[in-house]
């Protein structure tokens, strides 16, 4: 089959014949790959911010295929839609697990990172981690739910008392949480790069109150941030109420610069959002088309991935990207 496939981190994938996956184990389901969604956390697994991936990898985790094979314990049967998520595997029997925080696992295994992703024409999965797709979304719209949306599901949990949210960073998840939190009352606020007012009108257009560049004031009662840039936590807490939080959304981000502990006084928190649950994943897809969430997507072709990465890494995407397989 026909992979993008990356043998080094720092370097760029390659497109290549490699043999199809085969099914044993806990990995029960063989899908043919329609659609992957690409993320930020796929350019962290390339350039090496995230260490020690399975080598050579084929990346990529918010895959939507259908079911071309199955061993007996797999929850789906042959033809169905699924969309398989970042976390593609958790132990089961660690505290974390035992407690409902398997994003927390000790011995997770992630799609894209620790197991070959979506960027081919076969990928093989734990069943038990896939989900089916909600109905009404083409293939390349459903693709960005499975990561961008269900993880800023998460985070948005963490903040669900918060009328007026910052969102930092305006790229796929911001996008897509703009219309759930619309949909809530909620009044969004986002921070782009200063000048990007192609981005500040796209975010408008989406039900945004207000956008501007993230140096401007404001008093919010929560923040997210998206982009992986630790100068925005002492921006974001500055303008963040007492009792507020800042919720880091991202997998990694650059070193946090010092700050006056007075813009955290106040009972104001700084938190990070972890991976997902299964839980995340059921809740947010079920709620998506009652929104319902439309989703703007740039599609690319398997052996145009590489471009894709680089339009993301320079912030030359509206909403999400996603590889046509
Ligand atoms: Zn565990
Ligand atoms: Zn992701």
């Amino acid at each position: 089959m026909r992979a993008m496939v990356l043998d080094k981190q720092g370097e760029k994938l390659t497109l290549k014949q490699v043999p199809m996956p085969t099914l044993s184990g806990t990995q029960d389901v063989l899908i043919q790959v329609s659609m992957c969604g690409i993320c930020r956390t796929d350019l962290h697994v390339v350039d090496g911010d995230l260490k020690f991936p399975r080598l050579p990898l084929i990346p990529g985790h918010q895959i939507v295929g259908y079911v071309k094979e199955c061993l007996s314990s797999c929850r789906f049967k042959i033809g169905d839609r699924i969309g398989v998520p970042w976390l593609g595997g958790s132990c089961g029997q660690c505290n974390y697990c035992l407690n409902n925080e398997e994003n927390l696992c000790d011995n997770a295994k992630y799609t894209g990172y620790q197991l070959n992703g979506g960027f081919a024409e076969y990928c093989s999965a734990d069943s038990r981690f896939c989900f089916s797709v909600p109905e009404g979304y083409p293939d390349s719209q459903a693709a960005p739910l499975f990561c961008a949306g269900l993880i800023g599901y998460r985070a948005m949990n963490k903040i669900r008392q918060a009328k007026k949210i910052g969102f930092y960073g305006f790229g796929a998840s911001a996008h897509i949480l703009t219309q759930l939190a619309v949909s809530q009352g909620k009044q969004i606020y986002a921070f782009t790069r200063a000048g990007d007012s192609k981005t500040q009108a796209f975010a408008k257009s989406l039900g945004a109150v207000w956008a501007g560049s993230v140096d401007e004031p404001s008093s919010l009662d929560a923040a997210i941030i998206f982009a992986p840039s630790g100068d925005l936590i002492p921006l974001a807490l500055k303008n963040v109420k007492k009792g507020g939080t800042v919720v880091c959304a991202g997998i990694h981000m650059s070193d946090i610069p010092s700050f006056p502990y007075e813009i955290l006084w106040g009972e104001r928190h700084i938190c990070s959002v972890a991976n997902l649950t299964r839980f995340d994943g059921e809740a947010f897809l079920n709620l998506a088309p009652l929104v319902p969430i439309r989703t703007t997507v740039h599609v690319y072709s398997l052996d145009k991935t590489n471009e894709a990465l680089e339009d993301l890494r320079q912030g030359r995407i509206e909403g999400a990207a996603v590889i046509q397989i």
